[in-house]
């Protein structure tokens, strides 16, 4: 079932994957290199490369390392008609000809079967620092991560988590969580002799108006403990509503302030619970509308349309890391007009002319 690691080329910091290897199988290959491949989605035990190439997927670590399509020098594949194609070279310049290896990266699948990826790999950091920062409200919270992307010291991890979020994890043992208006987790990597003053950096740039405590955490458990509980919150809004919409819209990072309070608008508006966490440093924003019961569903659908409404106003788009698929295609015409649309559709018609890949999916009907 494809599941093969190729090779594992340290020198040139490349690996040759088949796309069925799951990506924490790849990242446990890779450490005892001193070496990792930079997407880390929080499915990373469960989902596959093939997966991530599909959605073009990122994680925490994609505010200083990038997503899939920034780490993915080269690809083998099969189109919708039948051909054998390779795209890419095995290094990290190149100008020779269309770049469909970023076309097929984030095209789910529609244009062609992804059957071998040569992966760019970075070398693992000397050392980290994790820290915990919380604030009075979310506005001063997003605020905070303005300023901590404004400054030189890109940290390996800008993560939000609202009061709604804190609650949940709290709930469901995260006992590193603290009572808050909001939170910040935040990481910084570099070598031991210079990341004290990285912190410093990032730690100084996470003060201002609203910011209630600064920890740092001082055990391997204590950074393990806020990881579990940041990645326990997704699988815990089933808990409120088994019928959860989880939106990951994106904003410029400056704009994160306005649709965070976009979210409470449209909360409240709609009367409707709505948590937000996500990957901030990106201006990515899971948004969590939650309906409990039949009434609440019918507003959630409202309130959806008013969330990508505002996301396209502030400047940002529909997905940040999870794709269109089925339930966000028919917003596509919001997102990007109406002739790059139809150049899509003659694409995805160029490469699969008889429609068996995906069929359906991300592109609306014309
Ligand atoms: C709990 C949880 C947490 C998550 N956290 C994150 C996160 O932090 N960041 C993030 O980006 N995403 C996250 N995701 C979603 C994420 O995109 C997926 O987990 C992952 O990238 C998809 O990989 P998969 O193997 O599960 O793919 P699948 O779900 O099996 O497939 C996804 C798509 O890829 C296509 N596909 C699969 N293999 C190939 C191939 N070889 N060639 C062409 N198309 C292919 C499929 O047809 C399908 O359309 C999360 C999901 C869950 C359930």
């Amino acid at each position: 079932r494809m599941q093969r690691i190729i090779d594992i080329d340290v020198d040139n910091r490349i690996a040759v994957v088949e796309p069925g290897v799951l990506n924490g199988d790849l990242q446990a290959a890779l450490a005892p290199r001193r070496m990792f491949w930079a997407p880390d989605p929080t499915s990373a035990a469960l989902c596959t490369i093939g997966g991530n190439i599909a959605c073009n997927a990122g994680g925490p670590r994609a505010v200083k390392y990038g997503a899939t399509r920034d780490n993915v020098l080269a690809l083998r594949a099969v189109s919708g008609a039948g051909a054998s194609l390779r795209c890419g070279s095995a290094t990290t310049k190149g100008a020779t000809g269309y770049d469909l290896t970023h076309l097929l990266i984030g095209s789910e699948g529609t244009l062609a079967i992804v059957t071998e990826a040569t992966l760019k790999l970075t070398p693992l950091a000397g050392d980290k620092r994790t820290l915990r920062a919380t604030y009075r409200d979310v506005a001063a919270a997003a605020r905070a991560v303005a300023r901590i992307m404004a400054q030189p010291v890109a940290p390996c991890a800008l993560e939000f988590l609202d009061d709604e979020s804190l609650r949940l994890a709290r709930a469901h043992g995260g006992e590193a969580i603290p009572v808050a208006g909001a939170m910040l987790l935040l990481e910084v990597d570099g070598e031991t002799d210079s990341i004290d003053a990285a912190m410093q950096a990032v730690a100084q740039a996470a003060q201002g108006e609203g910011l209630i405590d600064l920890d740092l955490a001082a055990t391997g458990a204590q950074v393990e403990a806020l990881w579990a509980a940041r990645r326990a919150l997704s699988p815990a809004l089933r808990t409120i509503s088994p019928h959860k919409i989880n939106e990951d819209v994106v904003v410029p990072v400056s704009r994160l302030p306005a649709l965070v309070a976009a979210t409470r608008e449209l909360a409240q508006r709609h009367r409707l619970p709505i948590v937000c966490f996500g990957h901030a440093g990106n201006g990515n924003l899971h948004v969590n509308l939650l309906p409990r019961d039949d009434a609440e569903r019918e507003r959630a659908v409202a309130a959806l349309d008013g969330l990508f409404a505002a996301v396209i106003e502030l400047g940002g788009t529909l997905s940040g890391e999870h794709g269109i698929g089925l339930a966000k295609r028919d917003f596509m015409p919001r997102a990007i007009d109406a002739a790059t649309l139809d150049l899509m559709r003659a694409i995805k018609a160029q490469f699969d002319p008889a429609g068996i890949l995906n069929p359906g999916k991300l592109l609306p009907a014309a």
